[in-house]
């Protein structure tokens, strides 16, 4: 995998970068259409208003008011505005951010200070992915709508669970997001000799294949808690390399 370059969809806290020693930033703007009203136009109709699902344009007596950060850029209130008075203007959402380092080639999108939806900002983190190379994706946790966007059209899913009830509970949440998204899924288990749910029992069960297992280990936390890529350490590398021969493999056959 020497040509891929690690791609941060984790837009409201991005964590790729901290391991990441050395290397220039590139940042550019990202923006998201939303809805800028003509007052001279305007007849306070109310039309927006009734048209919009999100509340993110209300009609009070003497003027429109937007929320910008409600708005989901639909675009309806513009098509139904009788006046033609409403026009698009950019909302910044986020900064998308690339740069090269000693360790690997990172691109990761910042969501701003306030911002409510990250979906926009990852679409357009995807759209600066380079052409020709393979992405690496770390994806936000969960099943909302920002992993969903994150991990559709991937070639594999791994999601990376530990042994707790509350890691259990969101794994059978995730694989259920990652079948309806039709993307091929293998599980990592991180933390693993925690006594909990028999979770290599549970993936054998339903056919899930485990990718592999990172130990319960202080040191590991302790590394990790510095900014140290464990990689980089002889006892925990071979468990990345047998990861990566895994993904290899899965992605071959
Ligand atoms: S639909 Fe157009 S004219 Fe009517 S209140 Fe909204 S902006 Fe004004
Ligand atoms: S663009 Fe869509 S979500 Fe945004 S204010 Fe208009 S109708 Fe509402």
């Amino acid at each position: 995998m020497d040509d891929s370059v690690l791609v941060d969809l984790d837009v409201e806290e991005p964590n790729c970068y901290l391991f990441q020693k050395g290397g220039v930033d590139t940042t550019g703007e990202a923006s998201r259409p939303v809805p800028s009203v003509d007052s001279v136009k305007c007849t306070l109709c109310g039309k927006c208003g009734e048209v919009c699902e999100f509340h993110a344009i209300v009609v009070l007596p003497r003027e429109v008011m937007v929320f910008e950060e409600l708005c989901h850029g639909c675009g309806a209130c513009s098509l139904f505005c009788p006046e033609d008075a409403i026009s698009e203007k950019g909302h910044l959402v986020g900064d998308i951010v690339s740069t090269s380092g000693d360790a690997y080639d990172l691109l990761y999108g910042r969501l701003r200070v306030g911002e409510a939806m990250p979906t926009h900002l990852i679409r357009e983190v995807r759209k600066h992915i380079p052409e020709g190379r393979q992405a690496v994706v770390d994806c936000p946790p969960g099943t909302s709508c920002a992993p969903v966007e994150s991990i559709r059209g991937a070639d594999l899913c791994i999601l990376v669970t530990e042994p707790t009830p509350f890691g259990f509970h969101d794994l059978k949440l995730a694989l259920g997001v990652t079948e309806k998204l039709k993307v091929r899924t293998a599980v990592f288990i991180n933390k693993h000799g925690l006594p909990g749910p028999d979770i290599d029992s549970f993936c054998n069960d339903n056919g899930i294949p485990v990718i592999g297992r990172l130990p319960l280990d202080r040191d590991i936390a302790e590394r990790y808690s510095r900014g140290e890529l464990l990689t980089r350490v002889a006892d925990h590398r071979r468990v990345f390399e047998s990861l990566r021969d895994g993904i290899k493999e899965m992605l071959t056959t």
